[in-house]
């Protein structure tokens, strides 16, 4: 027992997709009995998707201080949204360029898409809840985000409150959601340890009511996701710097460290600290810039998991043979922006937010409907994604705060210049 807990979940979900595999392909549709297990981990995702949102940006809001916002906070909240808005353009154009999933037409019970693509200003209008509450229970996602929003950046401020009643009512109210939110991080934890049983069964049926063809999409989604973040990693940050003045080539072998470490550990927030080291060892960047910025970055700057929520949101849809016409498409583009901001940096939390994309376009995962088991399929290759899309998150947490660190005379040109000898 202690061995198996001991053991990584990564390689547990791998192991559970591989048996899947193996099993749905030998039984055949005989298989259809252990689909309640699907629906029962399914069942459990969706049970901590809205408060995950709800609690986690307003403390993610919140970590946003008003006096640091000035003009350091201006520049890299701006290039932050900046790159992810620039991300998910580049994971919509691969995923139109590749369609992955088009042509599975995977079956489960239909597929009900209510959203009728509506109109740009209909959205925008949409974004805010009339009730937060009703959007709250009702599932609405994306007007549950700008709420949670508003309501972390007003606590961010009134904790600072001259009125002593008013910043401790402030901390205690957002120590509350602070508490929440690390509870639903507890809560994503022994959910994902279901995962690999999830993961098998979710699988196994598909393959064996399908057929093993169903493989070869899984296969051109994780293509078009690395892919996207490889354009993003040497295009937007490289050029970026390049524009900066700044030289890539000597930024990327000093960024490493960080970037392999996020890459094992599929945690921006775990890897924070070598973010900090790095920042200050490596890059010669000043200590007010990046105590402030790289937090901020592991908490919204999250441009690997936009990209990859793009891709994931089109695959399903097209899996599940109801591929998203343009007006949904700038749908997934704002929601993925949204969603990747809310992502906490843990890992696999950005398949939980996927969810929201998924929602926000129609798309519901519901146990038993064909699009839980395009998400399941997605969900058996989260580790390999989660890898990419957690290094990139926190390159570009680096490569932004170098450029903001440059452009206020903070950032040590030494550092840049030579070799750095170690
Ligand atoms: N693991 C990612 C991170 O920590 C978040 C995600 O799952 O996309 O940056």
């Amino acid at each position: 027992m202690r061995s198996y807990l001991e053991f990584p979940l990564i390689y547990k979900i791998l192991i559970g997709l591989i048996i899947g595999l193996i099993v749905g392909i030998i039984v055949g549709p005989a298989i259809e009995p252990v689909k309640p297990l699907g629906d029962f981990f399914i069942r459990l995702l969706k049970m901590i998707v809205m408060p995950v949102v709800l609690f986690t940006l307003v403390v993610g809001a919140a970590s946003i201080s008003p006096a640091r916002i000035g003009r350091i906070g201006g520049k890299v909240i701006g290039l932050y949204l900046l790159t992810t808005f620039i991300a998910v353009l580049i994971g919509l154009g691969l995923a139109n360029l590749f369609q992955p999933g088009m042509g599975m037409a995977l079956v489960g019970e239909e597929v009900v898409r209510e959203v009728t693509p509506p109109s740009a200003i209909a959205v925008v209008l949409g974004l805010i809840p009339t009730n937060p509450f009703g959007a709250l229970a009702a599932g609405q996602v994306l007007p549950t985000i700008v709420f949670a929003i508003f309501l972390g950046i007003a606590l961010s401020f009134l904790k600072e409150a001259k009125i002593p009643r008013i910043s401790e009512a402030s901390n205690t109210v957002l120590g509350v959601f602070d508490g929440l939110a690390e509870a639903m991080y507890k809560l994503i934890r022994w959910v994902l340890e279901v995962a690999p049983y999830g993961v098998f069964a979710l699988i196994a049926v598909v393959v064996g009511t399908q057929g093993p063809k169903v493989l070869g999409p899984l296969a051109i989604v994780t293509i078009a996701v690395y892919l996207g973040l490889i354009i993003h990693y040497l295009l937007v940050y490289g050029g970026a710097l390049g524009i900066a003045g700044l030289n890539p080539v000597r930024f990327w072998p000093g960024a490493r460290e960080a970037s392999i470490t996020a890459f094992v550990t599929r945690s921006s927030s775990g890897t924070l600290p070598v973010t900090m080291r790095v920042a200050d060892e490596q890059l010669g960047i000043g200590r007010p810039v990046y105590s402030f910025t790289l937090p901020l970055g592991a908490t919204i700057n999250m441009d690997g998991t936009c990209l990859y929520q793009a891709v994931c949101a089109m695959f399903i849809a097209n899996a599940v043979g109801s591929p998203l016409p343009f007006s949904l498409q700038v749908m997934v583009m704002i929601t993925a922006v949204l969603a990747s901001i809310g992502t906490a940096g843990v890992p696999g939390a950005g398949a939980i937010m996927l969810l929201m994309v998924l929602e926000s376009v129609g798309l519901h995962v519901e146990a038993g409907t064909s699009v839980a088991v395009a998400y399941g399929m997605i969900l058996g290759i989260d580790a390999i994604l989660d890898m990419g899309r957690t290094s990139l998150n926190v390159t570009g947490d680096l490569a932004l705060t170098s450029i903001v660190a440059k452009t206020e005379g903070m950032l040590n040109l030494d550092f840049w210049r030579r070799p750095k000898v170690a």
